[in-house]
């Protein structure tokens, strides 16, 4: 049995966020799944190096785009092992081996007669650099500029993607887990209604020359998805290598959906055209929303959501994403949420049960985990176990299978509360108090052993660290790991020992539930001590509490020295010098002012309230310093991604107000500190 999974490869205009990491840990825990299964599993991610966007970020960072490649890609490659996060392979579009594939699939597709030149025309705006589609433009106006796009035209190439609609259309329908969940399928169709349009897939050298050589024309580079969505296949050395031929045929990629189309629509056709079969799957997820409102003193955005895998550790980060979010839909990410969780599920349900059974074992059978196995003949009632185990595992097998893996989970914490509610109900401290019940106290306590094992087994794709921890406090050897019973119940057949060892997820003690416990304790004693007196001394402690603290009711892990912040939280703030492109003043209000800001490779819109101090036009073409990573907000109805600085001061008759800027004329996107 074979697996085959892939990220998509990530574009190196930015850094490795929460968004990268999720997609790239999910694949990692299908991958480990397959593992556990008994596959030959094989998972790729890489990054996408190509493109006009790539050139203009490099420009802005004063590099030239290899260098500036060469640098993002390595910080990729080195962010998935921090998280414990186990590749096959990485590759990336500028390596040779994945240029040779690309030029071969180019003229593998022209042979069949699915490439024409043509013309191809669009409204190009010069500030950005690039085409806009009809629908992009607003009021025929370029979203960001607001100026008025020129359409132009120049020749390409095209692929004839038009071809295979209707193809397209009939497989995507002949198999229903093509693109899954089931939204995302009819999100394609949906698309497919309309007549699909060949895709232009080159870009003239005149323009750009970061990209991979049309094969059949020196003149043009490659179209930067046309040259990504290949890496697929390059990575396996299409059309003839080993691992094409063992692993293509059971591909599955997964993607977030703000890359469907492509992946939906491009690749398939792509991939007929040049007679290449079909992958099995698209597996589809959602966006994670950061928990602002709460969040913002602890996460400033998705890079800061990253480092609570350092802070919490890497698994109660991973359990976190993977238990949290629906796949397909959107969740939301907040630290107060991974604690609540951390606490409730790691510390509380399986912290504990692993405790209990242990301490158990140690004290009833001096840590001797008891060879009894699961159906003892001389308890009748006991031939249910087998059922209840085998019925748990066939559950989190299929929730895999239909990528649900948080459902999976759902069905381990039954399986944990079972296991829980068995101590209690069987009450191995009574049994060890009665001679005639020492058999049946064996039963038991083997039962727990080996359900703990299997359950090592069943968290490991998601927790590896934990779950290869307690195979090997039982005396297993994690190599051998194994969600099958009969398997388990042979390992365990020597009288292994237990180990003992720190606590698995000792519970955190933060800022928030500590205020949280003291001021219950305190209304406690208030309750208990009617006294005015004792009535007194609760209040002063609630409110030495609360000043130390904060309000309990606050912004989850807060500091103590509030008062001053520290060069790590001064660095959450992304300060930048941006260059404002177009100045309005938005009808209706007599302060804001809507501008539309350089960042060097991106725009973004900020409404400041500095219209009674600038007119729009003596704004344009001024370098001002923003907070590039502020909470976007909605002021009449336009949403402002970050803030102007300005420095105030209250004189005399009014409000003096000056727009921070650089005595220097620097480049927009520059960062300051
Ligand atoms: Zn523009």
């Amino acid at each position: 049995m074979k697996y085959y999974v892939t990220t998509p490869i990530y574009y190196v205009n930015a850094r490795p966020h929460l968004g990268h990491a999720y997609t790239t840990i999910i694949n990692d825990v299908l991958t480990r799944f397959h593992k556990l299964m008994g596959y030959d599993s094989y998972f790729l991610t890489g990054t996408d190096e190509h493109g006009d966007k790539i050139v203009r970020a490099a420009q802005s960072e004063g590099s030239d785009p290899q260098k500036y490649v060469d640098e993002i890609s390595a910080l990729f490659k080195a962010a998935w092992p921090k998280l414990d996060i186990q590749t096959n392979d990485f590759i990336r579009t500028t390596e040779e081996r994945h240029k040779k594939v690309v030029s071969a699939f180019m003229d593998a597709v022209n042979k069949r007669g699915d490439i024409y030149f043509g013309d191809y025309g669009g409204h190009y705006c010069f500030g950005c650099e690039r085409f806009y589609t009809e629908k992009e433009l607003v009021d025929g106006l370029c979203p960001d500029h607001l100026t008025k796009p020129e359409y132009i035209s120049e020749k390409n190439y095209f692929f004839r993607m038009s071809n295979y609609q209707d193809w397209l259309i009939d497989y995507i329908k002949a198999n229903p887990t093509f693109i899954r969940p089931e939204r995302y399928r009819n999100e394609v169709l949906g698309f497919l209604r309309d007549p699909l349009e060949d895709l232009c897939i080159t870009r003239p050298k005149s323009r750009l020359t970061w990209g991979i050589d049309v094969p059949f024309d020196k003149n043009f580079v490659t179209y930067v998805w046309f040259d990504a969505l290949i890496n697929y296949i390059s990575a396996l050395g299409w059309p003839d290598g080993e691992l094409f031929q063992k692993y293509w045929p059971v591909a599955q990629h997964t993607i977030a959906k703000d890359i469907l189309k492509p992946h939906a629509i491009f690749w398939p056709t792509m991939l007929k055209a040049a007679d290449v079969p079909i992958f099995q799957h698209l597996n589809v997820h959602g966006y994670w929303q950061i928990g602002y409102s709460k969040m913002s003193k602890s996460i400033g955005n998705v890079v800061e959501a990253l480092s609570m895998a350092e802070r919490y550790g890497n698994d109660p980060f991973r359990y976190f994403l993977i238990r949290e979010m629906n796949f397909g839909l959107d969740s939301e990410f907040s630290e107060d949420r991974l604690v609540e969780r951390y606490n409730s599920d790691l510390a509380n349900d399986l912290g504990n049960l692993w405790q209990r059974a242990l301490a158990m074992v140690q004290k009833f059978n001096d840590g001797v985990i008891p060879t009894q196995s699961l159906n003892s003949k001389n308890e009748p009632d006991d031939g249910r176990w087998q059922k209840i185990f085998d019925a748990f595992v066939s559950d989190y097998v299929g929730c895999f299978e239909d990528v649900d893996p948080r459902m999976a989970f759902v069905a381990i914490w039954e399986f944990i509360s079972l296991l829980n509610k068995t101590i209690d109900s069987e009450a191995p401290w009574v049994l060890a108090k009665n001679e005639s019940q020492k058999d049946r106290l064996k039963v038991v306590l083997a039962r727990l052993i080996k359900g703990l094992a299997l359950l090592g087994a069943l968290i490991w794709p998601v927790m590896p660290n934990t779950g290869s921890e307690m195979w090997r406090r039982l005396g297993l050897d994690p190599s051998d790991m194994t969600t099958d019973i009969d398997k388990i119940t042979s390992l365990l057949a020597h009288g292994n020992k237990i180990s003992a060892g720190q606590a698995f997820f000792p519970r955190l003690e933060t800022e928030k539930t500590k205020a949280k416990e003291i001021k219950e304790a305190a209304k406690d004693l208030a309750k208990k001590e009617a006294g005015k007196e004792a009535a007194k001394e609760v209040a002063k402690e609630l409110a030495k509490t609360e000043a130390a603290f904060g309000s309990a009711e606050g912004s989850g892990i807060s500091r103590l020295e509030s008062e001053t912040v520290t060069i790590e939280e001064f660095k959450r703030l992304d300060l930048r010098v941006a260059k404002v492109l177009a100045a309005e003043a938005l009808p209706k209000s007599r302060k804001l002012i809507k501008l539309t800001l350089s960042l060097g490779d991106s725009q973004r819109t900020i409404v400041a309230g500095i219209g009674q101090h600038y007119k729009p036009e003596e704004l344009i073409d001024r370098n001002v310093v923003i907070v590039a990573n502020l909470t976007p907000a909605k002021l009449m109805g336009v949403t402002s991604n970050g803030m102007v600085l300005c420095a105030t001061d209250r004189a005399e008759g009014g409000e003096l107000l000056t727009l921070l800027t650089t005595s220097q004329d620097f480049a927009p996107g520059s960062k300051v500190s």
